[in-house]
């Protein structure tokens, strides 16, 4: 289990096989294929946990009906045993969730070049579950829908999950084989000394600088990848952006994808967690990456608009909008400066004087990164990776277990106890530093919750406290520092927010 944070300066003194920099689901991926192989593995990650893209994707478990679009048989064939995979060994935490696809007269796909990929997309997968909806049946699944040329729709299915508690899985999981990971601890150099890696690296909590040494350095920093691999740049930042609203302002039980009237791009309007998710935008992240991302004006509008065309008697307004959340896709530049959303979307590894580097690629495939990572940097053999492309085996092997299914406050606050339980549980296992990971990560109360959860934040206090040692004076400044993230990252902004959106 991932636990308590340990003390860092005490995990100085060991040669460790591997450390891992990131602690998103690439570097929580890699940490559980070395630990569950033998490495001493430790994973360093300079924020929280998830903290990076990981907690901001659209949380769907999926092949990617768009990589199929662009011919891309391979990632998408990947991507869809990988989500069967997560289906049936995750099934509390991944799942199933049939998707909609409206077809519309003179509109591109029509019906049958859509059953036709469908069929392919299933095929790949190693299932058959899509069908035609007739108009009568799809008023009835999505009574709002602007009947304009509307002839019917494709359903199909694909999976929801929630990205960073997945994360927060898989480090249990790699955990459980003996691997480390602690939070909160930047990287800031790396160099060779001899056979050996040195990482210099900052305590944010204790303010020491700390050195480590290890055989082999992974930099599964995302985004940030460009920073520590030693080469050229290789990152094009991508910020998509999502909307979170009441399910009673816009409410739909099915993914729907739909085509935006501006620019024709796919944006999915889909229920998560007892609310409406609309999302997501596709636009090159110009903003310092020390931040965190910012759904900016031009984007809620850009959102808001594609709802209220789609659904015309919604008139959806920014004072539905619960939350917004915004991400940066570690996209692999392609160099010809083409459309941010026509940029391929697999991963790519590279390794220079010691270090290897994985970035880009999806949520859905983490485990096979992981696999090109280690293939690359020398920790597993050309047989291993080629074995483990479908392994017979099992990936997650460990039992956790929190009292009720963790991210859901809707569902669990007319008890309370309920939700108190679950808190108590990530306080206790989870590395908890400071009250953003508990509310924005752990659970996902700052999101589903108006003010990021403002209203339950005394009744969480005594449980803060008590497992935390937060004394009131600690409490108060957490709170603080709490509500001005959610206040500056997580709002509808009022004005232009990103200078290169403004320019
Ligand atoms: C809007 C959006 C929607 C998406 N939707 C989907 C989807 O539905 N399905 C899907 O499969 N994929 C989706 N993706 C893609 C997916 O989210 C990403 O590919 C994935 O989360 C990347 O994970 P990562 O671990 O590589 O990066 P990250 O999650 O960003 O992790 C990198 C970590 O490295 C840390 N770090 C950086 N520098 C340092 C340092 N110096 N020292 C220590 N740590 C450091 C960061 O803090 C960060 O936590 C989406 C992406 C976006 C942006």
């Amino acid at each position: 289990m991932l636990g308590q944070r340990p003390n860092p300066s005490e995990m100085t003194a060991e040669i460790w096989d591997v450390i891992v920099i990131g602690g998103g689901i690439t570097g929580a991926g890699v940490l559980l294929e070395a630990a569950r192989r033998g490495q001493r593995a430790l994973l360093l990650e300079q924020r929280d946990f998830a903290w990076g893209t990981s907690s901001r994707s659209s949380k769907m478990v999926h092949g990617g009906l768009r990589y199929l679009g662009q011919g891309d048989i391979r990632l998408t064939r990947h991507s869809l045993l990988e989500r069967e995979r997560l289906l049936e060994e995750l099934p509390d935490m991944v799942i199933r969730q049939p998707y909609i696809f409206p077809i519309r007269r003179g509109k591109f796909p029509g019906r049958w070049p859509m059953k036709a990929v469908l069929w392919l997309y299933d095929f790949l997968a190693g299932i058959r579950d899509h069908q035609w909806l007739s108009m009568d049946k799809l008023m009835q699944l999505v009574p709002g829908l602007n009947r304009d040329g509307l002839v019917g729709a494709m359903r199909y299915t694909d999976s929801l999950t929630d990205d960073s508690r997945l994360v927060a899985r898989v480090l249990h999981e790699g955990c459980g084989h003996g691997g480390r990971a602690c939070n909160y601890m930047e990287v800031n150099k790396i160099s060779r000394n001899g056979e050996l890696l040195s990482l210099t690296a900052k305590d944010l909590l204790s303010g020491e600088t700390l050195s480590f040494r290890a055989r082999h350095v992974i930099n599964a920093t995302g985004a940030w990848a460009d920073r520590l691999s030693g080469t050229e740049k290789k990152v094009r930042p991508q910020r998509g952006s999502h909307l979170f609203v009441p399910a009673e302002c816009l409410p739909v039980s099915d993914c729907l994808t739909i085509l935006h009237p501006e620019d024709g791009r796919p944006v999915f309007v889909f229920p998560w967690e007892g609310l409406t998710c609309i999302g997501t935008t596709d636009l090159d992240h110009r903003d310092d990456l020390s931040f965190e991302p910012v759904c900016t004006r031009a984007e809620v509008d850009y959102l808001l608009k594609l709802v209220n065309s789609q659904f015309p008697q919604t008139s959806l307004q920014d004072a539905d909008i619960i939350s917004t959340m915004a991400g940066v896709r570690p996209i692999i530049a392609s160099g010809k400066g083409i459309d941010p959303s026509k940029e391929r979307r697999d991963h790519a590894v590279w390794s220079h004087d010691g270090v290897t580097t994985v970035s880009g690629g999806k949520l859905t495939t983490f485990r096979l990164i992981a696999l090109d990572a280690l293939l690359a940097a020398g920790l597993i053999d050309a047989a291993d990776h080629g074995a483990n492309q479908t392994p017979k085996e099992r990936m997650f092997r460990f039992v956790v277990s929190p009292p009720h299914r963790l991210g859901h406050p809707l569902a669990v606050l007319p008890s309370g106890i309920a939700l108190l339980e679950q808190i108590q549980w990530v306080l206790e296992n989870e590395m908890v530093v400071h009250l953003d990971d508990l509310l924005l990560r752990r659970t996902r109360i700052g999101n589903l919750l108006p003010q990021g959860g403002r209203a339950v934040l005394e009744g969480i206090k005594p449980l803060c406290q008590q497992q935390l040692g937060w004394n009131d004076a600690i409490w108060d400044a957490e709170v603080v520092r709490y509500l001005d993230i959610v206040a500056r990252y997580y709002s509808v902004p009022q004005a232009k927010t990103s200078v290169a959106d403004a320019a």
